[in-house]
């Protein structure tokens, strides 16, 4: 099997083409610079590619493919990007109270200050909000956001604006004072994004907030903020750590609502031993996350991001809104949900979901409910609901968990958030995105991003071009940086 894309090559960054091949059941990206010459980087495997393939077919009817020639370097300007924005970032500051030693984007290193006046970043949230459809969430990033001493007021002018609000930060602020996290809270943060790369001295060796986790707890939980753990996965450092941080977070659902992540991806130039090295995939992390959990998690009960796509089109069928489309491409990131029986057991919902049947009689039947008028649309849902009740294994269904009740309220009563509320203080989301880099970019991965910058020049970059070694954020933050000196750090 040969797959056809675009990439660019690492050294000149002019996009040649490239070619997605299989050897030995793992696929590889092949390249040739006219100039630079042959770069082949590992990809996934081919279990998980065949199965990402199928739910690319499913993306491409939602949203077809097509040629966007000046891709990816024409992105402050471009109008045929493929998604909407589903996540906008803003970053708010370089500065930083760590000095982790591979950032250099840190102001007291730099030398340098990006930090954007309040009025900008309240255009860059307008922004946001005006897009079509609005954007939904902002995650807030630096640096460390918390450093701004107006954070809480920019967190509050997007929360008023009727944005989600997450923000990425290294927890120390939070660990610190309690008063200052019931400011965020009362703010409007629903969610802290914490980089969180281990639960050990040798896995957690820069930011080492495996130390301070319990006061992050704790103060999260007074103040009724969730935790994301972040953790970006090294070959060779911290692979090891995949099921304890899992374990570790489903200690403390009540706070901890999932775990992210994020194969690593490399900055700057690296010779093909170093990449190989570190190098680690999401079939890696899936395979590996199998053998640590002893087959409690296996690495067929994840499913690429673009399987709900079925339901974002019934939503809009049930409501009558339009919803937004979580429309990323399959190799990018992938989910699964882990429910905790009375016992303390995880079982992932896949176990007693047949999700793929599940998902493909909504996409059967979500077209017919979009159109039919009042009274014909709550038969059909009744039937619909019925028929997706086949897909379910009551035999393997924890018994805490009252599935049948959830999906009712799901399908029937859209609005109502109770039954969902209570199946998320049982449920951890697990999710893998595997942000690209020059060695790995395939332009058409980067065509469906829904996780875009946003600039304080007003123009919206998806976040693998942004940090992508293409010189977008080079660019930004030098046309608005200034000389950081220690009065304004
Ligand atoms: S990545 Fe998206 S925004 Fe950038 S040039 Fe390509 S299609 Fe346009
Ligand atoms: S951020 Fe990168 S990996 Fe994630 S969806 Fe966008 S292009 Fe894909």
């Amino acid at each position: 099997m040969i797959i056809k894309t675009k990439s660019v090559c690492p050294e000149c960054k002019k996009v040649i083409d490239a070619e997605l091949f299989e050897k030995d059941g793992i696929i590889f990206m092949r390249k040739t610079c006219p100039t630079h010459g042959e770069f082949i980087e590992r990809i996934t495997d081919i279990k998980t590619f065949e199965r990402d393939h199928n739910y690319l077919k499913l993306l491409y009817k939602y949203i077809p493919s097509s040629d966007i020639p000046e891709c990816p370097h024409s992105c402050e300007t471009c109008t045929t990007h493929k998604s909407p924005i589903v996540l906008g970032i803003i970053d708010v500051t370089n500065r930083c109270n760590l000095r982790c030693s591979y950032c250099f984007a840190n102001a007291a290193v730099s030398g340098w200050l990006f930090e954007p006046k309040f009025e900008t970043i309240k255009k860059e949230i307008d922004f946001l909000v005006n897009q079509d459809p609005p954007a939904p969430a902002v995650l807030f990033s630096g640096g460390e956001p918390t450093m701004r001493e107006d954070f809480p007021e920019l967190v509050k002018y997007a929360n008023n604006k009727g944005l989600f609000v997450l923000v990425a930060t290294n927890g120390y602020n939070i660990a610190s004072s309690l008063e200052y996290t019931k400011r965020l809270g009362d703010s409007g943060v629903s969610i802290i994004y914490l980089s969180f790369d281990g639960l050990t001295n040798e896995t957690n060796t820069e930011k080492k907030n495996h130390l301070i986790i319990d006061k992050i707890i704790d103060h999260c939980r007074q103040t009724n903020i969730g935790i994301v753990l972040v953790p970006t996965i090294i070959r060779g450092l911290n692979d090891n750590q995949i099921w304890p941080i899992i374990k570790f977070a489903s200690q403390h659902m009540d706070v901890i609502r999932g775990v992210n992540f994020q194969p690593i991806s490399f900055c700057g130039r690296m010779n093909k031993e170093q990449r190989e090295k570190q190098r680690f995939t999401i079939s890696d992390l899936k395979s590996t996350l199998e053998k640590q959990s002893q087959g409690v998690i296996k690495g067929k009960e994840w499913y690429p991001v673009p399987t709900v796509l079925p339901f974002t089109k019934l939503f809009e069928g049930i409501t009558g809104n339009k919803a937004i489309t979580f429309s990323s491409h399959p190799l990018c990131g992938e989910a699964t949900y882990l429910f905790k029986d009375d016992e303390g057991n995880l079982i992932p919902v896949p176990e007693f979901v047949d999700v793929d049947k599940f998902m493909s009689i909504i996409e059967k039947h979500a077209d017919e409910i979009k159109n039919a008028n009042k009274l014909s649309k709550s038969v059909k849902l009744l039937s619909l609901l019925n028929e997706l009740l086949s897909t379910i294994n009551f035999d393997k269904i924890p018994r805490n968990l009252k599935f049948k009740d959830l999906l009712k309220n799901v399908i029937l009563n859209p609005g109502d958030m109770n039954a969902l509320t209570e199946f998320h203080s049982r449920a951890l989301f697990i999710g893998a995105m595997h942000f690209q880099d020059l060695y790995n970019l395939d332009i058409e991965r980067l065509k469906y991003c829904p996780i875009h910058y946003v600039t304080p020049d007003l123009t919206r970059i998806p976040f693998c071009a942004y940090n992508g070694d293409l010189g977008y954020r080079e660019r930004v933050e030098k046309r608005h940086r200034r000389q950081f000196t220690h009065k304004n750090g």
